[in-house]
């Protein structure tokens, strides 16, 4: 893809170093694991600038995570890349997220599926989210104000579900509202201490859980947030 296809593939329009940023970027996504090239692909094309804040926005490129506001952070780039990978998106699938936070990681599923339903327990993330998903045109992402420990009965069931924030077990509702052969990652234990990143398949017959890796993300709290 060359730099006319996407303008916002570097860290401003007019920056000398936007090549040698994406392509440090990418380089690091593939050397922690992320192999997948759909999954690289969605990654070069949705800039993780655009979703970092203030004066942070000179870190958007290194593969750790950011401060976004309300307590809350935008997801180490390469922990994004392996959570995607591991959803084994297709392209006519319909994926709940929980925490929608900055957005970044509902664009990047959003290019790899038919539609993504995000949910934050905070109104200003989310209305953040829906500014930047209407500007950069990505039109098949619906974001909500909503408690995703209870996920979306009435959207439900889904193919995939992704949540960013660590509960002690995943939560039953999302587990309920999981197709068959549908496939949820997220992070499980503690909010103070590692979690472990599992990916659950729901078959015909229940449940099966794989363990993927150790990862700390913060808590998933139950309500709504007061902003
Ligand atoms: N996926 C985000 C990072 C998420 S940080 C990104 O790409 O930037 C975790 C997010 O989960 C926070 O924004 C937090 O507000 C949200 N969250 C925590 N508990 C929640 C709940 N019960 N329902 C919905 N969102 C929740």
């Amino acid at each position: 893809m060359s730099d006319q296809d996407n303008g916002r593939a570097g860290r401003t329009p007019g920056d000398p170093h936007a090549d040698e940023h994406k392509m440090r970027f990418l380089y690091t996504l593939r050397s922690r694991g992320v192999t997948d090239q759909r999954v690289l692909d969605a990654m070069e094309r949705i800039d993780r600038g655009a979703f970092v804040r203030g004066h942070f926005e000179d870190r958007s490129y290194e593969d750790t995570p950011l401060p976004i506001g309300c307590g809350q952070t935008i997801s180490q780039p390469s922990v994004v890349g392996l959570m995607t990978q591991a959803l084994e998106v297709g392209p006519r699938d319909t994926v709940l997220e929980v925490g929608t936070g900055s957005g970044y990681q509902a664009a990047v599923l959003s290019l790899l599926c038919r539609r993504v339903l995000t949910v934050d327990r905070h109104r200003r993330l989310v209305n953040e989210a829906e500014a930047l998903f209407r500007q950069l045109g990505l039109t098949n992402i619906t974001a909500r104000v909503a408690d995703g420990s209870r996920g979306l009965p009435e959207q439900a069931p889904f193919d995939r579900i992704m949540v960013t924030a660590a509960a002690e077990d995943p939560p039953g509702p999302l587990l309920s509202q999981l197709k068959i052969g549908g496939i949820m990652v997220l992070p499980v234990g503690q909010s103070d201490a590692v979690q472990t990143l599992i990916r659950v398949t729901r078959t015909a017959e229940g449940f099966r859980y794989d363990e993927l890796r150790q990862v700390r993300f913060v808590p998933l709290v139950e309500g709504l947030g007061q902003t």
